[in-house]
């Protein structure tokens, strides 16, 4: 079966660098002026030369959003079963040359930290874990789905990537949606910074979102690690496979995210630093581009940076995250994956969304609706 693997192939990544760095402000304009915008419009809006033009970037993000999501922000949280990971990756303190701890949560554990994301309000969960298939794996998803299904709305899940087989055995499970990140599109740097392991395969990983496609499930995300390459380049490609599995894989919903490469125990320096400004453009072309995707924000970005982008594009948020297993009760001080930096509490967040006018939600629908 074709995947977008065989478009992605036909691309050369310093071509399609140039040409975004070769668009003018002509391009901009015309990007803005579109009705409906296309690839190339997308490279005008992520380019150097869209700079001038963010205030008017912004305005029209927030429009489109107000227009498709209304004045809602989706609320969730992180819940980290795992540390275990047999992948090397030189930006993640899980990796496994980390020579630290190692823990996964049993049964009882997860209650524990089940009632505390509760008692925050939460209604949708994440599940995360480092990417080990001898303690984590496709049957220990499956206990821990049944285990939470009753507690949660909805269920996220950002793990290894899986076959299709396995995926079409968790979504009766209750799985919701499946979130797994290119980190990039630059080949020779994707080899670089995963140098051993299940991850080192480019291709298993890229073609992952084509498996979720065919397993049928609600929802996927989609981004890249911001810091490994050139941030215009790896987003390019990141619209251009959103573009891609949305024709394909009408039914099934799109999420995406900009993770910007944070501190951790033994971290990596980013190659290429994006400033707060460029992260506010890089968010307004994604929503200037594609009116139906879903824009979410996590807590590696600063409280700040977060109370000022509320209204420009975001549709979820995260708040009160941990990011180590059994960080919310059982275990606060094991491994952490990377030192978050907006700290404030889930309710802290949700009045500063009310004091701009919009309300957070904890729960957007019922799986009894589906
Ligand atoms: S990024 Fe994922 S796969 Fe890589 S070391 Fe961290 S947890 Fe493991």
């Amino acid at each position: 079966m074709s995947s977008f693997n065989d478009i992605f192939e036909t691309y050369n990544w310093d071509d399609t660098k140039a040409s975004i760095y070769a668009k003018t402000s002509a391009d901009v304009e015309r990007a803005l002026a579109a009705d409906k915008r296309t690839l190339e419009d997308f490279k005008a809006l992520v380019s150097p030369a869209a700079a001038p033009y963010l205030e008017q970037m912004a305005q029209i993000s927030q429009r489109l959003t107000l227009k498709r999501f209304g004045k809602v922000l989706q609320m969730y949280v992180p819940l980290y079963l795992s540390n275990e990971c047999s992948n090397i990756c030189t930006y993640c303190g899980f990796s496994y040359d980390n020579k630290v701890k190692r823990k996964t949560l049993s049964p009882m554990e997860i209650m524990q930290e089940v009632a505390v994301i509760k008692e925050m309000g939460y209604e949708h969960v994440l599940l995360v874990t480092g990417e080990d298939n001898v303690n984590v794996h496709v049957d220990y998803f499956k206990k821990v789905l049944e285990l939470i299904r009753p507690h949660f709305a909805h269920i996220s899940m950002e793990v290894q990537p899986m076959d299709l087989e396995d995926y079409q055995q968790l979504t009766p499970y209750g799985l919701n949606t499946v979130l797994v990140y290119q980190e990039t599109y630059h080949k020779e740097d994707y080899k670089k910074h995963h140098p051993k392991g299940k991850k080192s395969n480019f291709k298993y990983r890229v073609e992952t979102p084509d498996r979720l496609g065919q397993a049928g499930i609600h929802k996927m995300g989609l981004g890249v690690l911001i810091g490994l390459e050139d941030w215009r380049t790896d987003c390019f490609f990141t619209a251009m496979h959103l573009n891609y599995l949305e024709k394909k894989y009408w039914q099934t919903k799109y999420s995406l995210s900009f993770p910007r490469l944070r501190p951790f125990s033994g971290g990596l320096e980013p190659k290429v630093e994006m400033n707060d400004r460029e992260l506010v453009q890089l968010i307004c072309a994604y929503r200037l581009f594609n009116e139906e995707v879903e824009l979410s924000i996590s807590t590696r970005e600063s409280a700040n940076f977060r109370n000022n982008i509320i209204k420009l594009g975001i549709t979820s948020i995260s708040a009160g995250s941990k990011t180590n297993p059994g960080g919310y009760a059982v275990e606060p001080e094991s491994l952490e994956q990377f030192e978050i930096s907006d700290e404030r509490s889930p309710a802290e967040i949700a009045k500063i969304i009310a004091q701009q006018g919009y309300e957070a939600v904890w729960k957007d629908w019922d799986s009894c609706l589906t």
